[in-house]
């Protein structure tokens, strides 16, 4: 047995054992690798960075599609940006959506969390109203042709090839292809290391798209297990709105999800600014 040390973030990583480890190569654009933990079953890791594991993935996943989709309420059209291993795509078909895209720009990512994480994309990849892209997403929101009501931005950190994914130019693409009333969401570290980076980004995107406001996802192996996702679009109250209206999109597919509920919702926004205000200044 070996062990795996993640790539140091802000003076802290984490370790987990290597019970097997699965795949283990260099694509066009990164370091893969792919092993077996006895506690969060497969796991994959990017740069030296984990992506998903078989245990928590579903807490990402589902807080990622669920948040805009139920907060918007009639998204027909959603984009998303990275999310190579299929699972923030499986959770956007779960919603009443017509079309959606996704943008990956590693097609062997999209191939191995076929072959080693198969019930996380669950065959969404085929889903006739699913279309891929390998393509850079800095490029495509740069020549999209079509309009969008959310967009997933489900990248890699902001190194490597998801570097350009956190640029003002890309945030000002997607801006121009979210029809009104549309929604962003992307994954944005921790609001305990570096809080200040956290803020930041909230008013750079609020610069964009009018409001933005970060939500907790607990995820034990991202970001310190407390991880901010940032919601924007063109109010705060369209990123959370009441408990009533979103029990009422939530209830036809309350049964096919895990974690996300309209509670869970509500409780994300709070806790998020709660942990960020708690850090004292930097
Ligand atoms: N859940 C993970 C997280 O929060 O860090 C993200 C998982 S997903 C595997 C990240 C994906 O973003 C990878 O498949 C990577 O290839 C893709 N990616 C990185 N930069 C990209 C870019 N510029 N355009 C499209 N996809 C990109």
């Amino acid at each position: 047995m070996t062990i795996f040390q993640e790539t140091m973030y802000q003076g802290h990583a984490q370790a987990l054992t290597v019970e097997e480890t699965l795949y283990q190569g260099r694509t066009d654009y990164q370091d893969v690798l792919i092993f077996r933990n006895e506690t969060f079953g497969n796991v994959m890791a990017l740069d030296g960075v984990v992506q998903l594991t078989d245990l928590d993935n579903h807490v990402y996943h589902e807080m990622m599609a669920h948040v805009p989709l139920t907060a918007h309420g009639a998204a027909k059209d959603v984009l998303v940006i990275g999310g190579g291993d299929g699972g923030t795509l499986k959770e956007v078909l779960k919603q009443p959506v017509d079309n959606a895209v996704l943008v990956e720009i590693d097609p062997q990512v999209i191939e191995l969390s076929k072959r080693y994480f198969p019930a996380v994309s669950a065959g969404a990849f085929d889903d006739p109203r699913v279309s891929v892209r390998i393509e850079d997403g800095l490029k495509y929101v740069a020549n999209a042709d079509r309009q969008f009501d959310v967009v997933i931005i489900d990248s890699t950190d902001p190194v490597g090839p998801g570097e350009a994914l956190f640029s003002d130019a890309f945030y000002a693409n997607c801006r121009a292809l979210l029809r009104a009333g549309g929604l962003v969401v992307l994954q944005s570290g921790t609001p305990f290391f570096r809080p200040a980076d956290l803020d930041q980004i909230c008013r750079r995107l609020g610069v964009h798209f009018g409001a933005a406001k970060p939500f907790l996802a607990p995820v034990p192996t991202y970001a310190h297990g407390q991880l901010a996702l940032i919601a924007a679009g063109p109010s705060a109250a369209a990123l959370c709105p009441p408990l009533a209206t979103l029990d009422e999109r939530f209830a036809p597919i309350n049964s096919r999800l895990r974690y996300y509920s309209p509670q869970v919702h509500h409780a994300a926004f709070t806790l998020a600014p709660a942990l960020r205000k708690s850090v004292t200044a930097d």
